[in-house]
């Protein structure tokens, strides 16, 4: 549903030079959503997030927040603020000093910046380290600091460029959840830009897929995954093969294929190479014209008739769970 708060993107152009980074986006941002900027490398979602931010010009279009335009106005002064990747924590300030940091820039007194900076570090769990230094800091508590410090602006957006990727995996998993929760509970909209599918899968109302500096599939994360738009959008989302059958193209889950017997319906093919996922087996097989097929096996299947690299199997899935393919 459209509202007031929403943030806009109209016919939004970048241009370095020659080279076209964001090539005429026109997107809405509901408010109030969690949306995750998607994409391989050099696509633009950096340089989208950035003309948002207003770390970066608009060459053409508008960026428009509750019906505002904030295409020209200072970062500041735009109603969001954004955690960069690398934190850019002042050094020498300590934590609660590095959060206040804005407001004293605005010209607030002592003692209510302390207390806003307080309050802001209490809300991301953060409250017992307010006097440390961002060196004495884990690379977890670093995040929840610039997290804190981005918020503490008050911002209507906030503009998230890859805040996971410096963590290990096992916090990533954990931070990842009180993003959304902290997200939920501001009831503010984040973008958040990442590299990986799971991560938008699991965090996003919205994700938005960018591939040559155009949107190539919005929607939830249902949608863009169940229904991928285009093979460009099947295969990035993972989990998907990608077949031409009787001239079209269509995507087929790897989860809705099955080993078939030789006198059922379905395709041969030939066996490459296995890997075990824990509770699947993904069996990576090329079938005719070089198409390549995963089958997920589930564990059990596979170890009571495990199949070997070069063997010959059939390949077989349900008609209704192709799902066809656009350009
Ligand atoms: P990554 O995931 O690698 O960060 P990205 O999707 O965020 O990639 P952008 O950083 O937005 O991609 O870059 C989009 C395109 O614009 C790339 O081709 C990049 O080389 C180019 N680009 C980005 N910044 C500049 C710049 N300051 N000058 C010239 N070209 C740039």
């Amino acid at each position: 549903m459209r509202t007031s708060l929403d943030l806009e993107l109209v016919a939004v152009t970048k241009r370095y030079g020659n080279a076209v980074a964001v090539n005429n986006i026109t997107h809405l941002f509901p408010a109030g959503s969690y949306v995750c900027l998607l994409g391989p490398s050099g696509c633009g979602k950096t340089t989208t997030l950035r003309m948002i931010a207003g770390h970066e010009t608009v060459s053409d279009g508008a960026i428009l927040l509750s019906g505002r335009d904030i295409s020209h106005l200072p970062p500041a002064k735009r109603g969001t603020a954004m955690m960069f990747q690398s934190y850019a924590l002042f050094p020498h300030m300590t934590v609660r000093d590095n959060v206040s940091f804005s407001l004293k820039m605005k010209g607030e007194d002592a003692a209510t910046r302390g207390r806003k900076a307080d309050e802001m570090l209490e809300l991301v769990g953060m409250g017992h380290l307010a006097a440390r230094l961002p060196a004495q800091l884990s690379g977890g508590q670093q995040q929840r600091a610039a997290l804190a410090r981005a918020l503490i602006t008050r911002p209507q957006v906030l503009l998230l460029d890859e805040p996971l990727s410096a963590l290990d995996p096992f916090l990533r998993l954990r931070v990842r959840g009180e993003l959304k929760k902290l997200q939920r509970e501001l009831g503010i909209s984040f973008i958040h830009v990442t590299h990986g599918q799971d991560e938008a899968l699991a965090l996003a109302d919205q994700v938005v897929l960018m591939n040559n500096a155009v949107i190539e599939q919005a929607g939830t994360a249902r949608e863009v995954f169940l229904t991928p738009r285009t093979e460009f959008v099947a295969r990035f989302m993972g989990g998907h093969n990608v077949l031409s059958l009787d001239g079209k193209r269509y995507s087929l889950r790897s989860d809705r294929t099955r080993i078939v017997a030789p006198q059922d319906r379905g395709m041969d093919v030939a066996v490459v190479a296995h890997e075990f996922l824990g509770t699947h087996v993904a069996v990576n097989a090329i079938g005719p014209g070089d198409t390549e097929l995963t089958a997920m096996v589930p564990e059990e299947e596979f170890r009571l008739a495990p199949i070997e690299p070069g063997q010959g199997i059939r390949i077989g899935w349900n008609p209704a769970d192709l799902h066809p393919l656009g350009h």
